[in-house]
């Protein structure tokens, strides 16, 4: 087959499932993951040949696709801040929003030298950033799932980056009795009642527990997070959460409520309300 009838029949078959600029997206991955070529061999050469063992995986891949697996499973890597992170069904893909959490971050403060905490750090692409922005810090990934951390822990080794990673629930107190100058979490925190409306290659592919807030408690896990930033927060440290667009405000309201000060909402590259922080006040006697 050639080359540019193998992107036919990609867009042929992924057209109920993903635009054409995702199709190509994905394709052009899987071009460089199984046959180490470059997406613009596409313009160079779209009547290259391409013989049975050369597309056999991408076949196989295209099979996968249609089961709504999504890309960065197959092959088993996600992008995330400059970094290549190993991905499995065990973690959520990190997400381009999220990126721009760790920006906000990273813009605001500088704790080269602190105590950094990422709650339900899954693939560990929060904490990760942040330790290789801030190479002496001490910065902690706490998840729930024995799985995320493996992989945490080897994408860690893989970018040979010292993070540390701990099994733990962030609904409960923490052990590490040191307080902390950021928490930061992007928790599971899609309504429970969204779940039919999500895409396929979302819902049903990647955890429900990272994806999803226990049914009718939409704010379960921020709940969490400010008991935990009320036990474990230095005076003057920092709370950063990904926020569901309906929810923003609320999630402000709780912070506010938890009498974090500073509070601000900031919004996605799309426009939507998704990042939100707040600092801890230092405590009067
Ligand atoms: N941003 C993800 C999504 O919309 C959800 C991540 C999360 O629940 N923390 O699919």
């Amino acid at each position: 087959m050639l080359l540019r009838e193998l992107r036919e029949t990609y867009r042929r078959e992924l057209q109920q499932f993903y635009s054409r600029e995702e199709t190509d997206e994905i394709f052009y991955r899987l071009l460089d993951r199984y046959l180490q070529l470059p997406r613009f061999v596409l313009g160079l050469e779209p009547e290259k040949v391409l013989h049975r063992e050369g597309e056999q995986p991408l076949f196989e891949a295209l099979a996968r696709l249609k089961e709504h697996e999504p890309v960065q499973y197959i092959i088993g890597q996600a992008h995330f801040m400059n970094m290549v992170l190993n991905v499995n069904p065990s973690v959520l893909i990190p997400r381009p929003e999220t990126e721009e959490l760790v920006h906000w971050i990273i813009d605001s403060h500088d704790f080269s030298h602190g105590r950094v905490l990422d709650l339900g750090t899954g693939s560990g692409c929060i904490a990760l950033a942040l330790a290789r922005k801030w190479p002496g810090a001490m910065v902690l990934g706490m998840d729930l799932s024995a799985e995320a951390l493996e992989t945490a822990g080897s994408n860690a080794r893989a970018l040979g980056v010292g993070v540390h990673f701990q099994q733990g629930d962030m609904c409960q107190p923490l052990q590490d009795p040191e307080p902390f100058d950021l928490i930061v979490s992007n928790p599971p925190y899609i309504p429970a009642d969204h779940k039919p409306g999500l895409d396929a290659h979302v819902q049903g592919q990647e955890p429900d527990n990272a994806l999803f807030a226990p049914e009718g408690l939409p704010l379960h896990f921020y709940a969490c997070m400010v008991a935990r930033a009320a036990e474990s927060l230095k005076d003057g440290g920092w709370v950063y959460a990904e926020v569901h667009r309906d929810y923003a405000d609320a999630v402000c309201g709780l912070f506010r409520e938890a009498g974090l000060t500073g509070i601000q909402l900031k919004k996605d590259i799309f426009g939507n309300p998704r990042m939100v922080r707040g600092c801890q006040q230092p405590k009067q006697n």
